[in-house]
């Protein structure tokens, strides 16, 4: 792609330690903004943000080189008011105690908000998954299951992927788990089939992305056959949702993964795309396959000129220092917290609409609630029934919200966390101290 056609990129912050400051303030300022609406009292809104137990421990691994090194892992459990602690794992080299409190709070809201029976965690490893072997992540992720073991379990704590991690880690904390307690399917979601795990599961997120994005374009006034779509990250969410996008009708221009992404103004081949990829490797790059589309980067994708950006990767994308140069005229969060506090209000002046996280991305935990039934029944279900019930609690949320939305006259946003912040809140006074 040459420059003349594309906007000219803005330079996103780099520094880690400032992301991650920024990622835990904005969380606190859109939680703020949603407590003091609600008039909860202080008492109430000190607990709901302060996490349950935090825990972060060693995990010195000799490796299959004979070295020994040393990983941390890290387990954030917000809130259970309603249900066992539920969130992915992540292995990613930056993660730290910060982020995986923003993302456990987060879980939190989603799960009260689609209403399934459970509370926010998150947690992972300090590692970079793509430069381990096979046999030192198994070591690795094993490990991470024996120190953790007294604190997760069915009705304790389910763990799930997310970055970096898919259903071959979760078999390793299954066979982790089970050793100590006997078999115990339910103690993870996102498991291979073989293991109790669920049809639909493995593109349950980004199958939920694909149902929210055509539900808010019809409100929007978007005709979703004749709508552009760049969609940023082409892991295990943002390959399932173009994929289901494409399907529908979307004419996807451009994607993406941490090496870069490919643009094509009449549409990338998306079955190729996906042929070529998978869920589990991630480094494929995009541009050997996609060989008639042109390059671009991921700060060229974020602002182009689209009806529906979808990032899809990772926290902290859009912000206040490229809020202005979004063309979209939506955004769906497919990722968790992709856009800064300050970032969100420059989007909202521009009257930019964006469909939030914790509905956007709740797919994924739907499926998994829909996983442990299955496994607590030792039954199975037909990916078409998982799929329909998929759909109908995605739908009851996002019309749930469409109407506090339009009664207060408010953000999808606001109108989500208003919601999910209530339902905590009833469970937690319900419970009582
Ligand atoms: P993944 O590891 O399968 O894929 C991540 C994708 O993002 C890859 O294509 C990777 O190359 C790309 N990426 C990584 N760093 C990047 C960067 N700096 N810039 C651009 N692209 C980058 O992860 P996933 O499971 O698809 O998760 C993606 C996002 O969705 C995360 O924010 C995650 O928390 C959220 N999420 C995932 C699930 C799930 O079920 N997996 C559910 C809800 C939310």
């Amino acid at each position: 792609m040459t420059t003349a056609t594309l906007p000219q990129p803005s330079q996103p912050s780099t520094a880690n330690r400032r992301e991650r400051r920024k990622l835990d303030e904005r969380c606190s300022g859109f939680l703020d903004c949603a407590l003091q609406r609600l008039q909860v009292n202080d008492e109430i809104q000190a607990l709901l943000r302060s996490p349950f137990r935090e825990i972060k421990f060693e995990l010195p691994i000799r490796m299959g080189d004979g070295q020994i090194r040393l990983f941390h892992g890290f387990r954030v459990q917000h809130d259970k008011s309603r249900g066992p602690f539920k969130g992915g794992l992540r292995y990613h080299p930056d993660v730290d105690m910060e982020h995986f409190r923003a993302l456990a709070s987060v879980m939190t809201w989603k799960c009260a908000l689609v209403d399934i029976p459970f509370g926010g965690a998150k947690g992972g490893i300090n590692c970079d998954p793509s430069s381990l072997s096979r046999q030192d992540r198994e070591v690795l992720t094993k490990r991470f299951t024996e120190r953790l073991g007294h604190m997760i379990g069915p009705d304790r704590d389910i763990p799930a992927p997310d970055m970096g991690t898919g259903q071959r880690e979760m078999a390793w904390i299954l066979e982790g788990y089970s050793e100590e307690n006997g078999y115990t399917p339910d103690v993870v979601t996102g498991k291979p089939i073989q293991l109790g795990g669920s049809y639909g599961r493995q593109e349950a997120t980004g199958r939920g992305v694909s149902l929210v994005t055509s539900w808010a374009a019809e409100e929007t006034g978007i005709d979703l056959k004749k709508a552009t779509v760049a969609i940023q990250g082409f892991g295990k969410v943002g390959r399932h949702a173009a994929k289901c996008l494409s399907e529908k009708g979307a004419t996807i221009v451009a994607v993406s993964n941490v090496k870069g992404g490919v643009y094509s103004a009449d549409g990338l081949d998306i079955p190729e795309l996906f042929a070529a990829t998978s869920d589990s490797e991630k480094l494929t790059d995009l541009s050997a396959v996609a060989t008639s589309a042109d390059k671009l980067s991921n700060n060229e994708l974020l602002e182009l000129k689209v009806d529906i950006l979808i990032p899809a990767a990772v926290s902290d994308v859009i912000n206040e220092d490229n809020a202005d140069h979004v063309q979209a005229d939506m955004i769906v969060e497919a990722a968790n917290l992709p856009i800064t506090f300050d970032g969100a209000a420059i989007l909202t002046d521009r009257r930019i609409r964006v469909v939030p996280d914790i509905l956007a991305n709740a797919g994924g935990v739907t499926v998994s609630y829909l996983e442990w039934v299955q496994n607590r029944q030792r039954y199975r279900w037909s990916e078409k029934k998982v799929n329909r019930k998929l759909n109908d609690t995605l739908r009851r949320a996002w019309q749930a919200m469409l109407r506090r939305a339009d009664e207060e006259e408010v953000t999808f946003r606001m109108a989500a966390l208003l919601i999910a912040i209530e339902r905590v809140c009833e469970a937690t006074e319900l419970r009582g101290f």
